[in-house]
């Protein structure tokens, strides 16, 4: 079984759609979207909308905390986060938000957990950035295998039998074996707004047979998204940091 595992997304369609495109290529058996459809970007209502077409083909998908700013009144974000939150709201249509609003915040299946930010108190939202916020995640669970999104920082942390928890960049292309003696939670990295320095696109793809975990990064025409961005009348930093992949 393979799964592709695509999160923040953040209504970037040019992302979204070459990494669908990388995907078809690679070969998966399954999609598993992990949070953070809209927010930031210019296009909510088509990735809304690819999203849930894909659910209805069989994918995963989780809430994130950006789809979850959108259905309340004053969330607690950045001021660009907040501006972009303002105007998703106002053209996403009733369908749209029903369909975020009955997300779930995790999906567990076999020894794999799958949430947008931390396993630990998944709606508070933690950021796992650090060996120890990658402890307390995998601490609040009995999966081996924990797959999140929320930072944009591509990591894989793994957890040994002596409870020693060590992070590790993942290289793209690089499958990385996830040793079953040990637990393992992977941060991956962004669709539609990276944060690594590389502006390409970041996903990955977990290999259950062979207990593999490969980043992948495909580059997009980043310019057209900003463009779309600016479009929108959306703050410049959001449309300007999609070239830059910060
Ligand atoms: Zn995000």
């Amino acid at each position: 079984m393979r799964i592709a595992l695509l999160s923040d997304i953040h209504a970037n369609r040019e992302a979204l759609d070459a990494c669908l495109a990388h995907v078809t290529r690679q070969g998966a058996d399954r999609i598993a979207i992990l949070g953070d459809i809209v927010g930031y970007g210019g296009d909510p209502v088509a990735c809304t909308e690819i999203v849930a077409g894909l659910a209805d083909e069989g994918a995963i998908v989780i809430l994130g905390n950006h789809d979850e700013a959108v259905l309340r009144d004053e969330p607690d974000m950045n001021a660009d986060a907040l501006a972009a939150i303002r105007w998703t709201r106002g053209v996403l249509g009733q369908d749209h938000k029903r369909y975020l609003a009955g997300l779930p915040l995790t999906h567990r299946d076999g020894e794999m957990l799958l949430v947008h930010a931390g396993a630990r108190h998944p709606g508070q939202w933690p950021y796992v950035n650090s060996p120890r916020e990658a402890e307390l995640s995998l601490s609040a669970t009995d999966a081996r295998l924990v797959f999140c999104g929320h930072t944009h920082m591509p990591v894989v942390f793994s957890l040994q039998p002596n409870g020693t928890c060590l992070p590790f960049v993942p290289v793209a292309n690089q499958p990385v074996p996830l040793l079953r003696h040990r637990r393992w939670q992977a941060v991956i990295g962004s669709v539609g707004q990276p944060r690594d320095g590389s502006p390409a696109a970041a996903y990955a793809i977990l290999d259950l047979g062979q207990g593999t975990l490969t980043q992948h990064r495909v580059p997009y025409d980043h310019q057209a998204a900003a463009a779309r961005i600016r479009a929108a009348g959306l703050p410049e930093r959001l449309a300007s940091r999609l070239a830059l992949g910060r």
